[in-house]
C-alpha cells in the first residue's frame, strides 16, 4: 500500500524550512574539485594506477590471451584529442604506454578478433567486436526533473540517494533475475556510476541480447526510443514488485520532504498533467493556484483529499501513485551504453579530470558508497603519501579491487577448464 505523507500541516512547514536550510548546505557539501595538473597525472600514472589489478581484470587469466591483447582502449588528451584502437601486448607495455602518452583518461572497449593496434592493416569487416562486459551507466544528470537541491553537474547528499537507489535496484535484479556473480560498480568521478559484469556468458552476447537486458531494466524507457519494456501494468512483474518496495520506503523522505519539487509550478502543473481524469486534474490546478508553494506533501495529500471529495472512479488512485513514485525514482540508465560493444567506457582508477576524484570501484553489498567520504581525490592522496599507494587512502579501493581480481580469475580458469572439456567431449 501507499501511503501518503502522514505529517501534519505545521510538521510540514518545519520540514520546509528545513529543506530549505538543507539546500543550501547541500550545495557546500559538493566535493571541492581539485584539477590535476600534469606533473599530477605523471606522478599518479607512475605510482598509484594499479595496471597490472587492471590487466588481470580485463585478461580473466595471468598469462596474457586475446581478451587483454585484442582489446582495445581509447586514450583522452588535455587537448581534447582521443584516440581510439590503442592495444597491449601485456600488463608492462599497458603500464609503460599510459605513463609516456599521460591521458587525462582512458577507456576500456571491447575486444576485437585482430590486435586493435593493427586495425588499418586489415579490412574493415575484421575490426567487429566480438566479446566485451556488459556495461551499465548510470548518471545524476538524468535525474534533473525531479531534482530541486542540485542540477548539472553538481551533486549533493540529499540527490546522491537517487543513485544509491538506482545501485540497489539494478544489483538485486543483475543478480537474483540473471544470475550474474561477476559484477563491479566504479564511481564515476562525479556524479554517478558504472557497473561492468564479467560473467563468461554475458562477455560474448551480441547487441540485440545486450538491448534485451538492458530493456527488461529500463522499465521507464527514459533516454530509449524504443517504448517496449516492462509494462506497470498488473499483474506486477516481480522486478517491479521488488523495485517498489525498495522505492516506496524512501519515496516519503527522498523525493516529498528533500526534494519537494511540487512547490515549483512548472512540477505541479506537471504533477497535474499525470492524473489521468481531467476533472480531478483541472480542479487540482485551481486549488494548487490559490497557494502555489505549498508543500509537496500537502499536494500529495490534495491529490488523496479531491480523489475521494469528488468520488473519482475512472482510475485507481493507489495504482497511479504506484506509478509516480516508480517515475519519479526508478533507476535511469543509458542503454545506448549498455548496448552498444563499441562503446568504451573509463576504466576504473581514472581519475576525473574535473574533480580530481579517483574513479574508485566498490561493494555496494557490503556498504553504500558516500561518494563525498569514500573517493579519495588526488590532492588528498598526494598529501598523504606521494609515491607509495599503499599509505594512503587508496589502499582499500585497490585492496578490495585485487580480491575481486583475483577470485575473478581463479573462477574464470575453473570455469574455462570446464568449457573446454565440454567442447573436446562433443568432439567425439
Ligand atoms: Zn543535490
Amino acid at each position: 500500500m501507499v501511503e501518503s505523507d502522514s505529517g501534519s500541516s505545521s510538521a510540514s512547514e518545519n520540514v520546509n524550512k528545513k529543506v530549505k536550510q538543507e539546500v543550501k548546505c547541500g550545495a557546500q557539501t559538493t566535493a571541492k574539485p581539485y584539477k590535476p595538473s600534469s606533473a599530477d597525472f605523471s606522478n599518479y600514472y607512475e605510482y598509484f594506477m594499479p595496471y597490472k589489478s587492471i590487466f588481470l581484470w580485463l585478461n580473466h587469466s595471468q598469462a596474457p590471451q586475446d581478451d587483454f591483447t585484442k582489446r582495445e582502449f581509447a586514450f583522452e588528451y588535455k587537448s581534447g584529442a582521443y584516440q581510439r584502437y590503442n592495444s597491449f601486448e601485456n600488463a608492462k607495455e599497458f603500464r609503460d604506454t599510459v605513463v609516456k602518452a599521460k591521458p587525462v583518461r582512458f577507456e576500456v572497449g571491447a575486444v576485437y578478433p585482430v590486435a586493435p593496434k593493427l586495425h588499418k592493416t586489415v579490412s574493415k569487416s575484421m575490426m567487429k567486436p566480438q566479446m566485451k562486459e556488459f556495461v551499465l551507466d548510470i548518471d545524476l544528470t538524468d535525474y534533473d526533473d525531479i531534482r530541486t537541491c542540485c542540477s548539472g553537474t553538481k551533486i549533493c547528499p540529499k540527490c546522491w540517494k537517487f543513485i544509491t537507489l538506482a545501485i540497489k535496484i539494478v544489483d538485486s535484479a543483475l543478480r537474483e533475475d540473471f544470475g550474474f556473480k561477476k559484477l563491479i560498480w566504479v564511481f564515476s568521478g562525479r556524479r554517478g556510476v558504472h557497473c561492468w559484469i564479467s560473467d563468461y556468458r554475458v562477455r560474448v552476447l551480441d547487441e540485440s541480447r545486450r538491448r534485451a537486458i538492458v530493456e527488461y531494466l529500463d522499465v521507464l524507457n527514459v533516454k530509449s526510443k524504443n517504448k517496449a519494456g516492462i509494462s506497470l501494468r498488473k499483474p506486477y512483474h516481480p522486478h517491479l514488485e521488488r523495485s517498489f518496495n525498495i522505492l516506496r520506503d524512501n519515496f516519503v523522505d527522498v523525493v516529498i520532504r528533500e526534494q519537494d519539487p511540487w512547490r515549483f509550478e512548472d512540477r505541479y502543473k506537471e504533477l497535474a498533467r499525470n492524473i489521468p481524469d481531467y476533472r480531478l486534474s483541472s480542479a487540482l490546478l485551481k486549488h494548487w493556484k490559490e497557494d502555489p508553494s505549498s508543500s509537496s506533501a500537502t499536494k500529495w495529500r490534495d491529490v488523496d483529499r479531491l480523489y475521494d471529495e469528488m468520488k473519482v472512479k475512472s482510475f485507481n488512485l493507489q495504482d497511479w501513485k504506484r506509478e509516480m513514485i516508480f517515475k519519479t525514482m526508478y533507476p535511469r540508465l543509458d542503454v545506448e551504453v549498455s548496448r552498444q560493444m563499441i562503446h568504451l567506457l573509463k576504466s576504473p582508477f581514472c581519475i576525473h579530470p574535473g574533480t580530481g576524484n579517483v574513479c574508485v570501484p566498490f561493494d555496494p553489498t557490503e556498504k553504500e558508497f558516500n561518494p563525498f567520504t569514500d573517493a579519495p581525490n588526488l590532492s588528498q592522496i598526494f598529501n598523504e603519501d606521494e609515491t607509495d599507494w599503499a599509505k594512503t587512502s587508496l589502499k582499500g579501493p585497490i585492496d578490495f579491487f585485487n580480491r575481486y581480481v583475483n577470485q575473478l580469475v581463479k573462477d574464470e580458469t575453473k570455469e574455462k577448464r570446464a568449457r573446454e572439456a565440454e567442447k573436446t567431449g562433443l568432439e567425439f
